[in-house]
């Protein structure tokens, strides 16, 4: 196509409606149909990043291969499309303002009056089309975080309408998420909190395109009527997204409802493909139909919330499938297990991951947990600050360097097993500072690692300060513990295990960030399958 068409994806009546998934899940379709399609995410809070936002806050970071930290709905991108996305696809109003005000300073502005209309709008503008002119896309899907008439997202529904307007509206269609609450008593679905969102958005000059309702209940025909008429929308484009049981039946559910072919006709896009979902729907069946079931304790500082491990969930979902494995992550607070003995709550999983995480808070139990499951040969997987706990809890118990600590928990250790990264070592800056993105790494061979991967060199993406200390690689490797994979030019260790374990592995990288529904990640295949291995064993 000549040039790229742009989908909008706004959110009216609640936040957390599910717009991420609805994106990816129509992106999905136009993929499946042959369009090269991408999703950016415009977020209106002042961050300039999410990097420096607690998972409490807003959930997982998540870490593209180019290195940006972004909102964690760019995971869901990649998770369904199998492409990467980049700095590119996740912009803030904090960006956009850094952004503007540097052009000030510069003074490219000309001495003019800088104000909302038009310098941040038509930055936004011009983000909103970077990807769609310079990576040959088909299809834009942009979806704007917040709430329809919250002040904050307003300069996007502006620059919205702006766009629309200019490159005309067969190039461009919103859609209009919106929730259809269900009063109990009166067992009825009510419609007027989604009249009021699409008037909301009347208000700044849009109308919606297309309203996809999330409901609990079915749309009856009439109601789906009442919706068209008093939205002002076309009969078809009233789209029902009701729960489902799984995040990954959604783009199924979008392809019955229509919601594809309900965008292309407003598009134009005529091309009449069949989309392909031969492999999704495959992946979905095994996922369905598990032929065993395996526990896995999740260690970490946030795991009362579901999102701040995101990526980990979903990696256990692709492993769990490519295995045929019911997987039940059981999450486990890391400050709970530290009051009291692990051994009860840890004897009966098959296998513990130790999350990444920052700070002292919970890691004496983390430290009892990585000895519990060393010495009871318990498969264990350590992702970044879980590996650094691994190599500490291993020189204490094992080295016999009992005051063995990380820098980051106490600055003055005698014996620091994991240390500053030297270029770390001038930094004050905290926004975007830490080694973040895609690194190589080398992998030894005859390790459980190349035996994983199948590969001596690979890619994978990081986020941390801190790394093991080689000063004391020589103690660990005659007491067993190796380093199967490390940077080919600058020798930090990225992976470590224990030849001598079930299956003992610990990464400085993110193996989580990569794993999709397409490509399930090799070290989560491979932890699943030796949990349920374990798990068969104790039968
Ligand atoms: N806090 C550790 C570091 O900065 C680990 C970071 C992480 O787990 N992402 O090195």
């Amino acid at each position: 196509m000549p040039n790229p068409k742009y989908v909008f994806v706004t959110g009216g009546v609640t936040s957390s409606l599910g717009k991420g998934i609805i994106s990816a899940s129509l992106a999905k379709l136009l993929q499946a149909r042959g369009l090269s399609t991408t999703i950016q995410k415009f977020d209106p809070y002042i961050n300039v990043d999410p990097g420096t936002l607690n998972p409490y806050e807003h959930g997982e970071c998540y870490v593209t291969e180019d290195g940006a930290e972004t909102d964690l709905d760019l995971g869901h991108y990649e998770r369904f499309l199998n492409v990467k996305t980049s700095q590119a696809n996740n912009v803030t109003t904090g960006r956009i303002y850094q952004s503007v005000i540097e052009k000030e300073r510069r003074g490219d502005f000309l001495g003019k009056t800088v104000q909302v209309i038009p310098h941040i709008t038509n930055e936004i503008k011009e983000r909103m089309q970077l990807l769609g002119k310079t990576k040959n896309h088909d299809v834009v899907i942009t979806e704007i975080g917040g709430t329809v008439g919250d002040i904050e997202s307003l300069p996007y529904i502006e620059a919205v309408r702006q766009l629309r307007w200019e490159l005309g509206r067969e190039n461009c269609v919103v859609i209009h998420l919106t929730l259809l609450p269900f009063l109990s008593a009166a067992k009825e679905l009510k419609t007027k909190p989604t009249q009021h969102s699409v008037k909301t958005l009347m208000e700044s000059g849009i109308n919606a395109d297309v309203l996809v309702c999330r409901t609990e209940h079915n749309l009856s025909d009439d109601l789906r009527e009442k919706l068209a008429l008093f939205c002002n929308v076309e009969r078809e484009a009233v789209i029902q997204s009701i729960d489902a049981e799984t995040i990954y039946d959604v783009p199924l559910m979008m392809y019955e409802e229509g919601l594809d072919r309900v965008v292309m006709k407003r598009l134009k896009i005529t091309e009449e493909i069949k989309p392909d979902l031969t492999n999704w729907r495959s992946f979905l069946q095994k996922h369905k139909n598990p032929k065993s079931s395996v526990t896995i304790g999740l260690i970490g500082k946030y795991v009362e919330l579901q999102d701040s491990y995101k990526s980990i969930l979903e990696s256990f979902v692709h492993a769990g499938a490519a295995n045929e494995v019911e997987v039940n992550v059981v999450p486990i607070h890391s400050s709970e297990i530290e009051l009291k003995d692990v051994q009860e709550d840890i004897a009966k999983l098959d296998g513990v991951l130790v999350a990444p995480g920052f700070g002292e808070r919970g890691m004496e139990g983390k430290i009892n947990a990585i000895t519990y499951v060393r010495e009871n040969n318990i498969p264990f997987f350590g992702i970044c600050l879980g590996m650094q706990m691994a190599v500490i809890e291993y020189a204490r118990n094992v080295l016999h360097i009992s005051d063995a600590n990380s820098v980051e928990m106490d600055v003055d250790t005698p014996n620091p097993v994991i240390s500053l990264m030297e270029e770390q070592k001038d930094v004050v800056q905290k926004g975007g500072t830490m080694r973040l993105g895609a690194w190589k790494c080398a992998i030894e061979k005859g390790t459980l690692l190349e035996k994983l991967y199948g590969s001596n060199l690979i890619d994978e993406r990081h986020r941390h300060r801190y790394e093991f200390n080689d000063a004391y690689y020589d103690q660990f490797k005659t007491n067993g513990l190796i380093a199967s994979g490390v940077n080919p030019e600058t020798k930090l260790v990225e992976a470590i295990e224990l030849p001598s374990h079930r299956w003992f592995v610990g990464v400085q990288y993110h193996p989580e960030y990569s794993s999709t529904v397409a490509n399930p990640h090799p070290l989560f295949v491979g932890f699943v399958k030796a949990c349920n291995l374990f798990a068969q064993s104790k039968k």
